[in-house]
């Protein structure tokens, strides 16, 4: 079977490796011609968005996913009308909208701090009422890892004139205003759902990830997460996973990172593809992410989520050290992506995985020594 793959990036490479095994064929529809995802497949190289380049894309194809959110919605829609796009495009378009994403995980029970949009000048007065400082501004769309927001302390002293200072500089785009979370730890639940209802299990959930962000960027996820030593959080999360991906009718793999704080988890945000903090699956657990992933999208059974022991992941950014170097480090599985050098990139990442957390920590601290990033 030849599965289709909006995006030639690092995620897209990803699932070719995983899906060769398996004899899937790939195609990727992707603008640049070096990208990641060459050699693992046929490259439609062409915007996203352009006619003739979709139906080349879409030809004699069945079944379509993507590796990132930004897919133009109108590419989505038509995609959808000629084949299984998964996930589906009411998935991707929740995901594309910080406010609709925030009201849909409301509107299910999933906690959300509080929120308020931002369109123009005159609403930022009611945004602060509803809204104290601190707070983050976010633009809706468009943003990642961490890129389009501005953190608003409390001791600013016209909250209304810093928030307006920050969305001019947001560029005075649609912005959403949240509560600053004080969180314990930032955590991610990544879970799968298959295509057909016969197969069992229906959804399968990877252990809880604990997640540390440098500058907005993911730098390191370790799994289980060390801070759920009792699983009560990792049931949340499913269990608002659970709800999210039955209400949307969900195929494929999903993230949605939470902040842990001392009443709970609070959702912050869903990503409706592979995802970062799911690398160590790679390597960590019987069923990478990645072949999940394509497992659902092509309507096969899900293989087991079970983890072999614990993993720590860190991605190397801006520049990658030696390979030697990294190789050295006992229980590491280096994976670079054939990127160039560039500050603030994800040019490949390391995970350690071994029988307990403990086994990992003197490697994890060499790991991070030589990672140190150019960000
Ligand atoms: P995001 O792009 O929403 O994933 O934000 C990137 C990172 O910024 C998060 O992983 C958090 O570390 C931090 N962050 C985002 N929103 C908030 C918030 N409302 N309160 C506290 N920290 C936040």
């Amino acid at each position: 079977m030849k599965i289709g793959v909006v995006g030639g990036g690092q995620l897209a490479r990803m699932l070719g490796l995983a899906g060769l095994p398996l004899g899937f064929q790939f195609r990727f529809l992707e603008p640049s011609s070096d990208c990641p995802a060459a050699n693992l497949g046929e490259i439609i190289r062409a915007p996203y968005d352009d006619a003739q380049g979709l139906e080349r894309f879409a030809c004699d194809i069945e079944c379509a996913t993507y590796e990132f959110e930004n897919v133009p919605a109108e590419t989505a829609r038509w995609l959808d009308e000629r084949l299984t796009l998964a996930p589906t495009p009411r998935a991707l378009a929740i995901a594309q909208d910080r406010i609709t994403e925030k009201a849909t995980f409301r509107e299910l029970g999933i906690p959300v701090q509080a929120t308020a949009g931002i369109k123009s000048l005159s609403d930022i007065a009611s945004a602060v009422r509803t809204v104290a400082l601190p707070a983050v501004l976010k633009t809706r769309r468009l943003g990642y890892d961490g890129k389009g927001q501005r953190v608003l302390h409390a001791s600013e002293k016209d909250a209304a004139e810093s928030v307006r200072v920050a969305w001019v500089e947001l560029g005075r785009v649609p912005c959403i205003l949240e509560s600053f979370v004080s969180f314990t730890a930032e955590v991610s639940q990544i879970a799968v759902r298959g295509r057909k209802r016969a197969h069992t299990p229906a959804i399968a959930f990877y252990p809880l990830t604990q997640n540390e962000h440098r500058g907005g960027i993911l730098w390191k996820s370790e799994s289980p997460a060390p801070c759920d030593p009792t699983g009560e959080l990792a049931a949340s999360a499913q269990q608002y996973v659970k709800r999210l991906m039955e209400s949307l009718d969900y195929i494929g793999v999903i993230a949605v990172e939470f902040f842990v704080t001392s009443a709970g988890l609070v959702a912050n945000e869903m990503a409706p593809r592979v995802h970062n903090s799911g690398h160590w699956t790679i390597d960590g657990s019987v069923t990478s992410q990645f072949e999940n992933h394509l497992r659902a999208v092509a309507g096969l059974p899900l293989g087991s989520t079970h983890a072999h022991g614990s993993s720590v992941m860190i991605n190397l950014v801006g520049r990658a050290p030696i390979t030697a170097r990294l190789l050295e480090i006992p229980h590491a599985h280096v994976h670079l992506y054939g990127k160039g050098a560039r500050a603030g990139r994800k040019i490949g990442h390391v995970t350690l995985t071994a029988p307990t957390a403990q086994d990992l920590d003197d490697p994890a601290a060499l790991l991070a020594q030589l990672a140190a990033w150019d960000s």
